[in-house]
């Protein structure tokens, strides 16, 4: 599971560790000569890549050391005196936000979150407070695999998360969730039976509740006439 150091890229590293190492008439983030057009990054974008850089640190991403590397020296670089270039196709895929949220998504099973520095991003440190570990099942926290299953249909995860609404523990692991299959929800097949059933059973007392004003029981109470 560990994936916070890869020896390749380690050995791969062609930088000496002379910092300055940047040839900044190339494109930041790749840093080849090709024969693509290079953008001049506006300061929205260094500001944006910035951010994503230092997001994908905290979220261990190991799919750009070196250009982390090269940003964080230069994090603090005078703007405007600095021209800096990218290849649009390196600046998007560096900060496409679909493949941040894959590392959110991951991370997030992985551990649970404890980063609160910086204030960097407000969803990373949303997605701590809750402390549900989705390696293990939704209803019984356990580890166990035998019989476990993968939340993989909408129409199941909607109803867990409805039927969740009414139930405190419930409520509160999955309150930051609306949609169980992207967020890897897994589940023994006998706690879900359990859950509907605890619920659809509660359901049927609350109506009993409603209609006879009679505290629940599980016993038959004849009714007086
Ligand atoms: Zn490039
Ligand atoms: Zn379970």
């Amino acid at each position: 599971m560990a994936s916070s150091i890869n020896p390749a890229v380690v050995l791969k590293r062609k930088h000496s560790d002379d910092d300055d190492d940047i040839d900044y008439e190339l494109c930041l983030i790749c840093q080849r000569k090709s024969q693509e057009h290079l953008k001049v990054a506006s300061e929205h974008g260094w500001q944006r890549v910035l951010s994503v850089a230092q997001e994908r640190e905290q979220l261990n991403d190991t799919a750009y050391p070196i250009v982390i590397k090269n940003i964080h020296s230069i994090e603090h670089l005078d703007f405007s005196n600095t021209s800096l270039k990218w290849h649009k196709n390196c600046y998007s895929s560096f900060t496409a936000e679909n493949k941040l949220q894959r590392l959110r998504n991951k991370q997030k099973t992985s551990e649970p979150s404890t980063s609160d520095s910086d204030g960097l991003s407000h969803r990373v440190s949303r997605t701590s407070v809750s402390a549900t570990d989705w390696k293990r099942c939704i209803f019984c926290q356990s580890t166990d695999v035998d019989n476990m299953h993968r939340v993989s249909t909408m129409g199941l995860s909607d109803k867990i998360l409805s039927h969740a609404k009414y139930d405190l523990t419930m409520r509160v692991r999955l309150a930051d969730v609306n949609d169980l299959i992207a967020a890897d929800g897994m589940y023994h097949l006998q706690c879900l039976v359990l859950f509907e059933r605890t619920r659809s059973s509660a359901d049927a007392d609350n109506r009993l509740d409603a209609f006879s004003g009679q505290s629940r029981s599980t016993n038959m109470v004849p009714f007086h006439m």
